[in-house]
């Protein structure tokens, strides 16, 4: 039998990181299996469901390399992709649980049911329908009717029976259904419930495997009960668990983003948030970090998906990102952190010079090593570009006051003006010469050149922040200094 997974967003919101994971999982699956990967939008919440919600999801996963083989936008056997497009065949199933006697009219007004309520609460009882209308005759129905009232449907839930579902993740899990009270299918206005408009999607998309968070494991009783009531077999499912932050709390924007294109915005690389993705809630058997999605595609299983929470840890996705940063040519580093400089108001928004170029994939290629997102090549900027230094502070202003200062740079200055090029072998030479012309140890003078040249006591190389700095750049970064500190 073909596997057929889905991943089914509501568009009210833009693709989370859980949604991706959900997205993922059931990608992996689908791949590994050589099966089919369907996506398609739960937009019945007509007030929250928008179409910008559902291009975000879109783009989000494209971003992320996930394609889907059938689905909005691609199309496929088993369309229309969107609920609300999808209303006809709603009304086909219910009508087959109506008349088979497993759904019936509920003309029960708000007021009465959140009457019902309290006298369950304060009986100390789940609150839930009681069934009221379950028998009505055509009579009652009719005069209910020339009152105005307007019906939903509710599904009759069979009294004591025990629901079992057998999860791939966490084994036979068992529900009983005298807690759970019949519920609404169909709304007043004729639009489905989520747990029934979800049963008729994958049955008539013919979904073998449900993979979804684990907050939906609740809803699956009332879903199975809709399957077994319309005969239909009852697809697998595997509840993954949710993801907390490092403190075992729920995720929250002070964790990191949480959506999904925030990433994209702050420079990280999709490879990257895929490789994390994976790992929240699965892990492979052995000790490797870094895999590709079609490594993952290959090795993905849902018995390793964990029945314990997963961690959501951005300092993990850091490290892992900083890897791919460090695996990527300049030129795709370049292109990526190009928003992030130009916002910094530095490099034109149309072309580039070929110096303009130069300078800007040697400033990458000096900084890749030392960045986790591409947003932060805005923290570097001030080494390579502009003519004046930040202002040192505490020891770094301790470090000009040292008697071989002016000596130093006024050498430095001499050796500037003769490299010709000013490149980074260039420097590198011209540095040691300082130290061995001077007869004084590497500290004495690279630490105060780097303080005249940067206000700071760390970063970059000097032999890199030298030549992208320009020779001008340098002696006027090397006046502002002497004139601000040393006279
Ligand atoms: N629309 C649901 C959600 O976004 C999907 C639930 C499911 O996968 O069954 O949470």
């Amino acid at each position: 039998m073909e596997i057929r997974v889905r991943f089914a967003p509501s568009p009210t919101g833009p693709l989370h990181i859980g949604g991706a994971r959900s997205a993922l999982f059931n990608y992996l699956w689908a791949r590994k299996n050589k099966g089919k990967f369907i996506v398609r939008s739960e937009d019945t919440d007509l007030e929250r469901s928008s179409r910008e919600s559902e291009q975000n999801i879109l783009a989000a996963l494209r971003w992320l390399n996930i394609q889907w083989d059938e689905g909005i936008e691609v199309g496929g056997e088993y369309g229309p992709y969107r609920q609300t497009e999808r209303l006809e065949l709603y009304r086909e199933y219910t009508k087959k649980l109506m008349d088979n006697g497993h759904a019936y009219f509920c003309y029960c007004s708000e007021e009465e049911l959140e009457q019902e309520r309290q006298v369950l609460i304060s009986k100390g009882e789940t609150p839930r329908y009681l069934g009221k209308c379950r028998h009505l005759t055509s009579e009652q129905r009719a005069t209910l009717e020339a009152e105005g009232r307007k019906p939903v449907v509710r599904f009759r839930v069979p009294e004591g029976q025990a629901i079992h579902i057998n999860d791939q993740v966490r084994g036979d899990v068992v529900f009983d259904s005298n807690g759970i009270g019949d519920y609404v299918i169909v709304k007043s206005d004729g639009i489905p419930t989520y747990n029934f408009a979800v049963v008729v999607d994958d049955t008539t998309m013919k979904i073998t495997h449900i993979i979804r968070g684990e907050e939906h494991l609740s809803n699956t009783p009332r879903q199975v009960l809709i399957y077994q009531a319309l005969g239909l077999p009852v697809p697998e499912f595997a509840h993954v668990s949710l993801i907390l932050n490092t403190e075992g709390g729920k995720m929250s924007k002070r964790d990191g983003d949480t959506a999904v294109m925030d990433y994209q915005k702050k420079g990280y690389l999709p490879e990257a948030i895929v490789n994390f993705i994976a790992f929240l809630g699965w892990a492979p058997s052995g000790e490797e970090e870094f895999y590709t999605l079609d490594e993952l595609a290959e090795i993905f299983s849902l018995d390793r998906v964990s029945k314990s929470p997963a961690v959501f840890d951005i300092q993990k996705l850091n490290y892992i990102n900083a890897h791919y940063i460090k695996k990527s040519a300049p030129e795709r580093l370049a292109e990526l952190a190009l928003p992030h400089v130009q916002e910094m108001g530095i490099l034109p928004q149309a072309e580039r010079s070929i110096e303009q170029q130069q300078w800007f994939i040697g400033f990458i290629e000096a900084i890749s090593e030392k960045i986790s997102y591409m947003a932060e090549v805005k923290d570097f900027v001030h080494y390579f570009h502009g003519e004046v230094p930040l202002e040192p502070e505490g020891e770094a202003l301790e470090v000009l006051r040292g008697e071989q200062v002016p000596g130093v740079l006024a050498l430095f200055r001499e050796k500037v003006l003769e490299a010709v090029p000013l490149s980074a072998a260039a420097v590198k030479v011209l540095l040691k010469q300082l130290t061995k012309e001077l007869k004084l140890g590497g500290k004495l003078v690279y630490m105060p050149l780097r303080v005249t040249l940067t206000g700071q006591m760390h970063g970059p190389e000097l032999y890199d922040i030298i030549p992208l700095l320009g020779r001008e750049n340098v002696l006027k970064r090397l006046e502002v200094t002497k004139k601000r500190y040393l006279s």
